[in-house]
């Protein structure tokens, strides 16, 4: 039964602190415990995922947390920043490469292929929700085991569906309250991005100087990244370099105008934004991601995604064409917290079962299930002996009604119940408790109705 919860959520700094100074097992750095006074935020978000995904018709899948390494190094990309430093891999007692996944797409497209869901009538669509891992410099908003949600749809080539992804995530970002805007970019396919890549490395030759330590490196081994570097000499460096919407094939450059034209009927606003490059090996053509709207380092991003139509045959599959967004979870619950977004509590308890004596206790355990049964909403404190303790904690939960069961209802064939409002108390029937609860609990809705009402009228 839901109780608030007292147990308070310590700062990542807090954490930090205290890890230096304790030898005992710790959490690890950049993970996080989900306390029960977090609860509410993921479940309001899953509520809220879970219902586009049916609306939209999107089904769930899962698949491991662990899997073959190989599955990242031939989809995200050997020379990507994930790959390179951020997996969590190891060999396994049966000397196999595995890794702690890193991201979801890639599982999911190998569960694809694996399942021949190629053989089901096309698009395949589905949602996923769960850990992902990489071992980032933990910092706040970054996590080395964060959650993701995520849409997938595999087996077209459509430009409407790029546009249905992102008119449902903007949908979706709207009903979590949160702020944001929509980046679009297109970054081509293998016909014409590699023309465009030498037009880059050109570029940026002569102004290599200017560039941070680690776009340096990118400057051989992932060019595309030196567009999205944060860093502020970087940053103008690539607001003056080559966009690639300007060397675009006729086909990817016809399935972004598609794609923008139905953005336009769909009346969905947008930035286009040529740094939006992702990072990962697979994406081809459209890419966008779901900024805050206020522009503050890497905490901006809430969530990303785009095509990956080659992704599926580079990992054995027939050629499917796909797309799929993730977004980021915590992101997501530390925007709603910043903007102060009202999230409903769950509902309390309608009763609170106070027991008196040992065969009190016993006769409570199947009371209580009785009760349940019977569509009530019970709570109590088993362990407990006082009365007093009983009916403090049932106050303290604002718990309107409380049930009373000692030694002399047991052979009276009875039971009290106090209204915990005015503190009068009834003898009631043993066999007629849920009964006499609901009748009550309908008057209580009643009046509470009437109430607001009358509030209503005043006003
Ligand atoms: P990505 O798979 O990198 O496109 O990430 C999708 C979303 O997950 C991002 O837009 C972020 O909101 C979130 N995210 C990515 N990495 C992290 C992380 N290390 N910690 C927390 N959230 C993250």
């Amino acid at each position: 039964m839901p109780r608030k919860s007292k147990i308070k959520e310590k700062t990542d700094e807090e954490l930090e602190v205290k890890k230096s100074k304790v030898k005992f097992p710790q959490l690890l750095r950049g993970m996080k415990d989900i306390l029960p006074s977090e609860q509410k935020y993921w479940d309001f978000i899953y509520s809220k995922v879970f219902k586009i995904a049916q609306d939209y018709g999107f089904e769930k899948i899962d698949t491991p947390i662990l899997e073959e390494t190989s599955l990242f190094v031939r989809s995200v990309g050997k020379e990507t920043d994930i790959v390179e430093k951020e997996m969590f891999s190891f060999v396994d007692k049966g000397g196999e490469n595995i890794s702690l996944r890193p991201e979801l797409t890639a599982p999911i497209a190998r569960a694809y292929i694996e399942h021949g869901m190629v053989n089901l009538p096309q698009p395949i669509k589905l949602f996923y929700w769960g850990p992902m891992f990489r071992h980032e410099r933990p910092q706040a908003g970054r996590y080395r085991q964060a959650h993701q949600f995520g849409f997938e749809i595999l087996g077209s080539l459509h430009p409407v569906l790029d546009t249905q992804l992102i008119l449902l995530t903007s949908i979706l970002y709207e009903e979590l309250g949160v702020d944001f805007t929509i980046q679009i970019n297109n970054l081509g396919c293998p016909n014409c991005r590699p023309d465009y890549i030498q037009l880059l490395r050109d570029y940026y030759s002569t102004r290599k100087r200017f560039l941070c330590n680690n776009c340096k490196k990118r400057f051989q081994s992932n060019p595309l990244r030196l567009l999205d570097c944060k860093e502020g000499g970087c940053r103008e460096l690539a607001n003056q370099a080559p966009q690639i919407v300007d060397h675009l094939c006729e086909d990817c450059r016809g399935h972004f105008v598609k794609v923008l034209e139905y953005l336009d009927e769909a009346e969905v606003s947008y930035n286009l934004n040529p740094r939006v490059v992702r990072g990962l090996d697979y994406y081809t053509r459209t890419t966008f991601e779901i900024w805050t709207s206020e522009i503050r380092d890497h905490q901006t991003e809430l969530g990303g995604g785009g095509r990956y139509d080659n992704l599926i045959k580079e990992l054995g599959g027939r050629p499917t064409p796909a797309l799929g967004f993730a977004g980021g979870i915590e992101r997501i619950i530390s925007r709603i917290k910043e903007k102060e977004i009202f999230i409903p509590e769950k509902e309390k308890p309608d009763v609170f079962l106070a027991q008196l004596g040992e065969s009190a206790r016993k006769k409570s355990l199947r009371l209580l299930e009785n009760l349940r049964k019977e569509g009530i909403r019970v709570t109590e404190s088993l362990s407990q002996d006082g009365l007093k303790n009983q009916l403090f904690l049932a106050s303290k939960l604002g718990i309107r009604f409380t049930l009373i069961l000692g030694q002399k209802e047991i052979i009276d064939k009875t039971i009290l119940l106090r209204d915990m409002e005015d503190g009068s108390q009834e003898i009631i029937d043993f066999r007629k408790i849920g009964e006499e609860i609901k009748k009550r609990l309908v008057k209580k809705s009643k009046k509470f109705i009437e109430e607001e009402d009358k509030i209503e009228e005043k006003k």
